[in-house]
C-alpha cells in the first residue's frame, strides 16, 4: 500500500483539524498485522513520524507545537509511534541543521523509518560537563579520519550503527575550536563496544574504544573545527526532550537490526505495551502510589512520613504548574526562559525526594526487589535509578549554571581556556 503526505495538511490548521487528519491516516495506513518495520516506513512516507521537519525532508513542515498533538493522538489511537532512542532525538535535528543535502540524503530516512539506529559519542573518562575537553582525537589521511580514543556512558553503543561522533580534529586551536562532528559508523574493525552493567542490573550504555577506526571525510558534519556548534544542536535537541519527555513515542519500539524488534508485529507490541501502560499509570504517579502503600502499611498517620507524603504533592503540583505556565506563554507567542532545564531540575527533585521517602515508607520490604513487594517493587527500581536523571544531558549543577549564564545574565566563569591551543592546556585526564 503506498502512503503519500496528505495534501490538506497545512501550518494553518486548527487544533481540531490537525487531529482529524492523524485519525484519518491511522485509520487509512494501520493495520495490527504489520511489522514494526512496515508501519514505521507508512508513518515516514506520510510525514507523520517528524510533523515538524521540512516537507521536502520527510516532515510536514508544521509549527512545533503540532508535534505534541501528533504523539497524543496516535498515543489515544494506540498505534506506535516513531521510532524512540538517539536518531531521531538527537542526529535528525543535528543533520537537518548543519549537513549538507548528501548527509540528510543518506541518513535521515534512515533513522526516521527506523531501519538504522544511532548513539551519541560525546562524553570521555575526563570530559562529561566539561565537554569541550574531549581527547578523542582524528586525523586525516586523504579523504578519511583515523580515530583514536575513548568514549563512555554510551547509551545503546550496542546496537547501534551510527554514533554522533566528537573528535579534537586540531589540537593547535583553542579547545571549543579544535573539534569536529561526524556521523561515524559503528560496524568496523577499529571500534570495541564494552557494556556496562549498571546498579539497576541492567546495561543501558558502554565504553567505546576506538583504535584507528576510520571514517570518511564527506561525513563530517557543519565543517572541519565546527564540531561545538554542531555539538550544541544536538545538547539543545537533548534538552528539550528531556524537558517534554522525550520524542513522545507511544509504545515505544527502538530502531535498528541490532535492536531485534523491525520484525516484531505491531498488533502482538501494542497489546503488550498497554498492558504495561496500564502498570505504569500507577507508578507515574509516584505521590498517589506512596500514598497508598503508607496506608496499606498503617504508616500515613506517622508525622515524619506525612510531613514527606506533603511535600511529594507540593513537589508534584509545581511542576504541573510550571508547565502548564509554559505552555499558555508558548501559545501566546513568548516562552519560559529556561524551561527545558526547569523541567529537567524539577525532574532530579522529584526524584531524589521518592529515592528517599519511598524506602523510608516499606522500611524492611526496601532491601527486596520484585513485585510482590509493598509498591510492586516500584519504590526500590526508582531508589536505583534516581541518581541518572540528575546526571545525564547534562547534570544539576550544569542546568544551574547555563540558567545563570543564558537566563540571568551572570557572567561566565573566569579561565584560559578560550583562547589557548588545546596542547597546552592541562584538562581531563592530562591534568593529573
Ligand atoms: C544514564 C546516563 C546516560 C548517559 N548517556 C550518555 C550518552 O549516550 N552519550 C554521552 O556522550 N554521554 C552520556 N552520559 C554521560 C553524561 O552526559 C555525563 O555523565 C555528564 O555530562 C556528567 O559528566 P561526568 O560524568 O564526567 O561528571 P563530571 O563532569 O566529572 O562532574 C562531576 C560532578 O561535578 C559537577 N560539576 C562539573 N563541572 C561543574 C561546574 N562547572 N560547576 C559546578 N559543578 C560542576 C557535576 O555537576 C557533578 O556533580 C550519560 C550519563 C548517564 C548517567
Amino acid at each position: 500500500m503506498a502512503i503519500v503526505t496528505d495534501p490538506t495538511v497545512t501550518s494553518a490548521m486548527t487544533d481540531a483539524e490537525l487531529r482529524a487528519a492523524v485519525r484519518r491516516f491511522v485509520a487509512e495506513a494501520y493495520d495490527p498485522a504489520l511489522t514494526l518495520a512496515q508501519w514505521w516506513e507508512r508513518l515516514a512516507d506520510s510525514g507523520w513520524a517528524v510533523p515538524t521537519w521540512p516537507r521536502e525532508w520527510h516532515g510536514l513542515g508544521l509549527p512545533g507545537a503540532a508535534a505534541r498533538t501528533v504523539a497524543e493522538e496516535l498515543r489515544a489511537a494506540a498505534v506506535p509511534g516513531p521510532p524512540a532512542g538517539l536518531g531521531l532525538l538527537l542526529a535528525g535535528p543535528t543533520i537537518l541543521a548543519h549537513g549538507t543535502d548528501e548527509q540528510k540524503a543518506r541518513y535521515l530516512r534512515p533513522l526516521v523509518d527506523g531501519r538504522e539506529a544511532w548513539c551519541q559519542l560525546f562524553s570521555e573518562p575526563g570530559a562529561g560537563s566539561d565537554l569541550a575537553s574531549l581527547q578523542t582525537k582524528a586525523q586525516r589521511d586523504g579523504e578519511e579520519w583515523i580515530v583514536n580514543g575513548q568514549k563512555v556512558w554510551t547509551s545503546g553503543a550496542q546496537s547501534a550503527d551510527f554514533g554522533m561522533l566528537l573528535a579534537r580534529t586540531d589540537p593547535e586551536a583553542p579547545k571549543h575550536r579544535g573539534i569536529s562532528y561526524f556521523a561515524f559508523p559503528m560496524d568496523q574493525a577499529g571500534v570495541e563496544v564494552r557494556p556496562l552493567k549498571e546498579m539497576t542490573g541492567r546495561s543501558l550504555f558502554c565504553e567505546v574504544f576506538f583504535t584507528d577506526a576510520r571514517v570518511a571525510d564527506a561525513d563530517c558534519v557543519g565543517g572541519h573545527g565546527a564540531g561545538w556548534i554542531v555539538a550544541n544542536t544536538t545538547l539543545a535537541a537533548e534538552r528539550a526532550g528531556l524537558g517534554v519527555g522525550g520524542s513522545g513515542s507511544a509504545g515505544g519500539g527502538f530502531p535498528g537490526r541490532k535492536a531485534g524488534m523491525l520484525d516484531l508485529v505491531v498488533g502482538e507490541l501494542m497489546a503488550g505495551a498497554q498492558a504495561q501502560a496500564a502498570q505504569a499509570t500507577r507508578a507515574e504517579r509516584g505521590g498517589v502510589l506512596m500514598r497508598r502503600v503508607a496506608r496499606e502499611l498503617g504508616v500515613a498517620d506517622d508525622p515524619l512520613v506525612r510531613q514527606e507524603l506533603a511535600q511529594a504533592y507540593i513537589l508534584e503540583e509545581v511542576g504541573r504548574m510550571t508547565s502548564l505556565r509554559a505552555k499558555h506563554l508558548r501559545a501566546a507567542g513568548s516562552g519560559l526562559p529556561g524551561e527545558g532545564n526547569l523541567a529537567k531540575l524539577q525532574m532530579s527533585r522529584v526524584l531524589r525526594h521518592g529515592r528517599d521517602l519511598g524506602p523510608a515508607i516499606i522500611g524492611p520490604y526496601g532491601t527486596l526487589l520484585g513485585a510482590e513487594t509493598p509498591g510492586e517493587g516500584n519504590f526500590q527500581e526508582a531508589t536505583i535509578w534516581a541518581p541518572g536523571p540528575s546526571i545525564y544531558g547534562g547534570s544539576d549543577e550544569i542546568q544551574k549554571n547555563i540558567l545563570g549564564e543564558r537566563v540571568l545574565g551572570l557572567p561566565k566563569e573566569p579561565g584560559p581556556d578560550k583562547n589557548t591551543p588545546f596542547r597546552d592546556l592541562l584538562v581531563g585526564t592530562q591534568a593529573h
